[in-house]
C-alpha cells in the first residue's frame, strides 16, 4: 500500500518504518525541516533500540521516504496516518490544534479517495472533528472525494517500540465502514502471522476511549503500588516482598506493580489528565483518576524527601551523583521525568548534581535541565560518583543493575545510596557497609 505518515516523532517514525519493513511504500512527513533533513542523511532524531538500522535499511530499499510537504504526498495515497503530538492544553484537555491542522491540509490537498487514520492519542469525538474539518475544506474546493476517518490508537512503549509494533498484543481499529475495516486488516495482517484474533475492530468512539483507558489503568497500577509502598514504609513492611506476595496471585499479576519515583513520560501524565477532563466536560467527577494523579505528583518527591530527611533542608556544599535522567530505561525521552523534579528540588536547596545517563544527557542539557544551575554531566556512571556525598538512582537502566559496589564505595565520599527504583538488594548493601534508602522499606 502507499502510506503517508504525518508527524515523524516517536510514533510516526516507528509506524512508518515498520510499515515500510513489511513492504509498503511509506512517506513520513514532518513540518520540522531540520528533522527531515537529518533523516534523509541517516540521522535519527530519537534513541529507540533497533530503529536506526531499520530506517536505514528501508531507505536503502526505496520503501521509506521523508518529506516536509504533505500536499505532495496525498495523490494516489491509500492511507494517511495522523501521528502528530496532542500535548496537554492549559486546562488539562488534549490540545488538538496539530491534529486538526493536518486534517485541514488533507482537505485542502487530497485529490484521490483516502482513508485518514487517527494514530495520535485523541479524545472521544476527535474522529468526528477530523471528518468535519476535511469535509469543510473539500466543500470550499467544490470537491466530492470519498474519504473515511478511522481511529487506530498506538500502544507502543518507548524503549521497546519496534517489538511492540512488529508483534502487537492487539491492534485496535475504530471504523463503522466494512470496506475500510477490511483494508486495515490487510495492512496489519503481516504483523499477525498466526492469528488475526488480536485485530480488534470496533466503533470509532470505543477505539478512541480504549487508548485512554489503557494508559489510565497502567497509571492507576503504578500509583496504587506507590501508595502501598508509602504505607509499607510507615508500618515496617517491605514493599518488595509485598509486591511478590500479591503478584503471584494470577488475578493480579506482576506487571506494573513495581514501586518507584512515579510515572512520567509523554503519555501517562497527559492522558490521565485528558481523560479526567473528558469526564469533567460530561459533568462527571473522576475521583479515582484525581487520586492517581495526586499520588503520582507526591511520589516524584519521595526520594528528594529521603535526601532531606538524611541531610536536612540546607544542602549547600553537598554534591549528589544522579544515575538516570530519562523517564524510563531504553529511551532518551525526558518528558515529565521524575529526575527533573528531584534535581530541581535538590539544587533549589543548594546542592550540586553530577548526572549520568546512557542516552538522555543531550535532552537534559538542551531542554529539560537547561537553565538549572549546578548540574554537570559525566561520561560514565562511576565518574558521576567522584567527590559526591551520595548516589541517587532515578532510572533503572540495565547498566545500573549490577554495578561494582566496591568501586562505588571507594569513589563516593560516603557510601550512601538513595534508590528511586528499588534496584538493589538491601541485605547485600548492608553487608557491604552502605547506607541504603529505597522506596517502601524503612
Ligand atoms: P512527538 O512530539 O515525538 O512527534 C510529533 C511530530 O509531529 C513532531 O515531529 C512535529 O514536528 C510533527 N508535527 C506537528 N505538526 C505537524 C504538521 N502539521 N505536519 C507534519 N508534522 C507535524 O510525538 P509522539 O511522542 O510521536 O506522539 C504522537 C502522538 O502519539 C501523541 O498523540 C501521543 O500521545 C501518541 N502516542 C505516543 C506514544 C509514545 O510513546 N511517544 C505512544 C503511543 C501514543
Amino acid at each position: 500500500m502507499r502510506l503517508t505518515i504525518v508527524g515523524t516523532g516517536y510514533v510516526g517514525l516507528v509506524t512508518g518504518t515498520c510499515f515500510a519493513e513489511m513492504g509498503n511504500n511509506v512517506t513520513c512527513v514532518d513540518i520540522d525541516e531540520k528533522k527531515i533533513e537529518n533523516l534523509k542523511n541517516g540521522i535519527i532524531p530519537i534513541y529507540e533500540p533497533g530503529l536506526e538500522a531499520m530506517v536505514k535499511r528501508n531507505v536503502a530499499n526505496g520503501t521509506l521516504h521523508f518529506h516536509t510537504q504533505l500536499k505532495d504526498c496525498l495523490e494516489n495515497c491509500d492511507m494517511a496516518f495522523i501521528a502528530v503530538g496532542t500535548p496537554m492544553g492549559e486546562d488539562g484537555s488534549a490540545d488538538l490544534q496539530y491534529v486538526l491542522q493536518v486534517a485541514k491540509e488533507i482537505g485542502q490537498h487530497m485529490t484521490t479517495p483516502l482513508i485518514v487514520v487517527d494514530k495520535s492519542t485523541v479524545p472521544v469525538g476527535t474522529a468526528d472533528k477530523v471528518r468535519a474539518t476535511i469535509q469543510k475544506e473539500l466543500k470550499k474546493r467544490n470537491e466530492d472525494i470519498t474519504f473515511h476517518v478511522v481511529s487506530n490508537p498506538e500502544f507502543l512503549k518507548e524503549g521497546d517500540a519496534l517489538g511492540d509494533f512488529m508483534k502487537p498484543d492487539r491492534v485496535v481499529v475504530g471504523t463503522e465502514d466494512k470496506e475500510t475495516a477490511e483494508k486495515m486488516r490487510r495492512l496489519y495482517a503481516p504483523f499477525f502471522r498466526s492469528s488475526m484474533d488480536r485485530m480488534l475492530v470496533m466503533d470509532v468512539r470505543s477505539a478512541e476511549m480504549t487508548k485512554y483507558v489503557a494508559n489510565a489503568m497502567l497509571a492507576t497500577k503504578i500509583s496504587f503500588m506507590n501508595e502501598v509502598a508509602n504505607i509499607c514504609e510507615r508500618v515496617g513492611a517491605d514493599v518488595n516482598k509485598v509486591r511478590i506476595g500479591i503478584g503471584s496471585d494470577s488475578r493480579i499479576g506482576y506487571s506494573f506493580i513495581y514501586p518507584g519515583s512515579g510515572y512520567g513520560g509523554s503519555c501517562f501524565p497527559k492522558d490521565v489528565k485528558a481523560l479526567k477532563k473528558t469526564a469533567e466536560q460530561e459533568g462527571y467527577d473522576a475521583q479515582l483518576l484525581n487520586a492517581v494523579e495526586d499520588v503520582n505528583d507526591r511520589q516524584k518527591f519521595v526520594i528528594a524527601d529521603k535526601v532531606i530527611g538524611h541531610y536536612g533542608d540546607d544542602l549547600e556544599g553537598k554534591t549528589f551523583a544522579v544515575w538516570g535522567l530519562s523517564f524510563k530505561p531504553g529511551t532518551d525521552d525526558m518528558r515529565e521525568a521524575p529526575s527533573i523534579y528531584i534535581i530541581k528540588k535538590l539544587t533549589g536547596l543548594g546542592a550540586k548534581v553530577q548526572a549520568y545517563d546512557p542516552k538522555a544527557i543531550h535532552e537534559a542539557q538542551s531542554f529539560y535541565l537547561k537553565n538549572v544551575p549546578n548540574v554537570t554531566y559525566t561520561k560514565t556512571k562511576y565518574e558521576a560518583l567522584q567527590n559526591a556525598d551520595a548516589m541517587l538512582l532515578l532510572t533503572e537502566w540495565k547498566e545500573f543493575r549490577s554495578p561494582d559496589f566496591m568501586e562505588m564505595k571507594d569513589t563516593l565520599m560516603e557510601p550512601i545510596i538513595f534508590d528511586g527504583r528499588n534496584q538493589f538488594d538491601h541485605t547485600r548493601l548492608d553487608e557491604l557497609g552502605f547506607t541504603y534508602y529505597q522506596i517502601g522499606k524503612k
